[in-house]
């Protein structure tokens, strides 16, 4: 049997046959560590259900996620990739490999778009957070999203009230994930190396989604923390009246020089309750 893709050996095997070399632009950093690989997709994934690719690069996890999932798709925005991958994964009959930059996918047109789906993706830092806002914002039947990140960015998203890194996105992730690391990794296991360590997180959905209230709630949330310094009065009032917020504020017993960054998801809903009573 062949050696696992994401052995040393395999990687630059497969380069050196194909004449790649891993491209900068697309954060290629490739997964060199088999037993790392593994352990990611045995735990982002189960087999009962699709596992939702992004970025497969030369394969190493994709190949893993096929043993561990009912079917992988994988989105991969590199051209010069896709004959890599489809001649790597040929032997796996659970393998769908689409050439196209995942920010570009209409998602409501995927043939799985009303199937329960877990997502795996080792991306590029730059492209980490937009792609995890189209996920979050999609309409797509997450049962889990894992994710490799860069590990500052992992504690951005575990960030707690009154933590420097405390901002509206804690607060709107927190309210729709329970959010896990699933294991640290570090910059040792890629090719090429990179310089720093990452940590690969889960977003477990906690919430019925509501789209309606969710406009409005994250829409409070991001205005409470427009401009940090200022307190939560002054950047309320810039979209309500004075006499509702210090109504509110009496109401909730808070003080009128408390900030955004001093409050929990609990506190931004009684906020919210009491705003649109
Ligand atoms: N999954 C592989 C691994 O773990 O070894 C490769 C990881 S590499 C860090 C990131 C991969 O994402 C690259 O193959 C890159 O070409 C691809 N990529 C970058 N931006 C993308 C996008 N917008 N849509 C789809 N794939 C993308």
């Amino acid at each position: 049997m062949e050696k696992a893709i994401s052995t040393i050996s395999r990687t630059l095997e497969i380069l050196d046959k194909y004449d790649l070399r891993p491209q900068k632009k697309y954060g290629q950093n490739f997964l060199v560590d088999p037993n790392i690989v593994e352990k990611i997709a045995s735990l982002s994934a189960d087999k009962d259900h699709i596992s939702l690719e992004i970025g497969p690069g030369i394969g190493s996890l994709t190949e893993m996620l096929a043993k561990y999932s009912k079917k992988v798709i994988a989105f991969e925005i590199d051209d010069r990739l896709i004959p890599v991958l489809k001649d790597d994964l040929a032997h796996l009959d659970n393998v769908e490999i689409i050439n196209q930059d995942f920010l570009n996918v209409d998602l409501n047109t995927l043939s799985f778009k009303d199937e329960i789906i877990n997502v795996a993706a080792n991306l590029p830092y730059y492209v980490t957070t937009p792609i995890l806002f189209k996920l979050f914002e999609s309409d797509l039947k997450i049962a889990k999203i894992s994710v490799m990140v860069q590990k500052e960015v992992a504690d951005r998203f575990k960030a707690k009230v009154n933590d420097e890194d405390y901002n509206a996105l804690s607060v709107i992730v927190n309210y729709l994930y329970d959010v896990h690391v699933l294991t640290q990794v570090p910059a040792s296991v890629f090719y090429p190396r990179p310089r720093v360590d990452s940590t690969v997180i889960t977003f477990v959905p906690k919430v019925e989604r509501d789209k309606e209230f969710e406009k409005k709630f994250f829409k409070l949330v991001k205005l409470s923390f427009t401009q940090r310094r200022k307190t939560l009065y002054n950047n309320l009032r810039t979209e309500y009246s004075s006499e509702l917020v210090e109504d509110m504020l009496k109401q909730l017993d808070m003080k009128t020089s408390i900030r955004a960054q001093e409050l929990s998801l609990d506190d931004f809903m009684k906020i919210y309750e009491v705003l649109n009573a």
